[in-house]
């Protein structure tokens, strides 16, 4: 894999305009995007103005909930020409996800849903997992 630098400015206009800054100060560039009870961010690995030289640190998209203390969701974009375009999609999916999550409920129990993701896809997972193992695919809700 060929990784290309990436400026503080590329990252800005690659990122969607709903976005807002995340104060990180000293640290990376991040950005953020509330989705009801979920927050989407975006880690630019860019500090200082670059991104740093070629190696594992890769632009990561979270999906945190209000529900846990750790993210739910979590993938890593690396570095290599499309990246702009692979980070505005798997932001998108994690917003589809959380809005799908916050409409639906757990099938078992009635607590709030988180996506979640197996090696299956992503599913909707209980919030009290793993008191309660109540899961709701995804497949079914379309
Ligand atoms: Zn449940």
């Amino acid at each position: 894999m060929s990784y290309v630098r990436i400026s503080e400015e590329e990252f800005r206009e690659a990122t969607p305009d709903c976005f807002e800054e995340f104060p990180n100060p000293g640290g990376e560039l991040v950005f953020f995007y509330p989705v009801g009870s979920f927050l989407v961010k975006i880690y630019s690995s860019i500090i200082r103005g670059e991104s740093r030289g070629v190696g594992k640190d890769a632009i990561r998209v979270v999906l945190y909930s209000n529900q846990t203390e750790k993210g739910t969701l979590s993938r890593k974009i690396y570095r290599v020409p499309g990246w702009g375009e692979r980070t505005i999609k798997v932001a998108r999916e994690f917003y589809r996800l959380a809005k799908k999550a916050d409409e639906v409920s757990c099938e078992v129990c009635g607590a709030a849903t988180i996506p979640r993701r197996s090696k299956f896809g992503y599913f909707l997972g209980c919030s009290k997992y793993p008191k309660c193992r109540g899961t709701t695919s995804l497949k079914i809700l379309r």
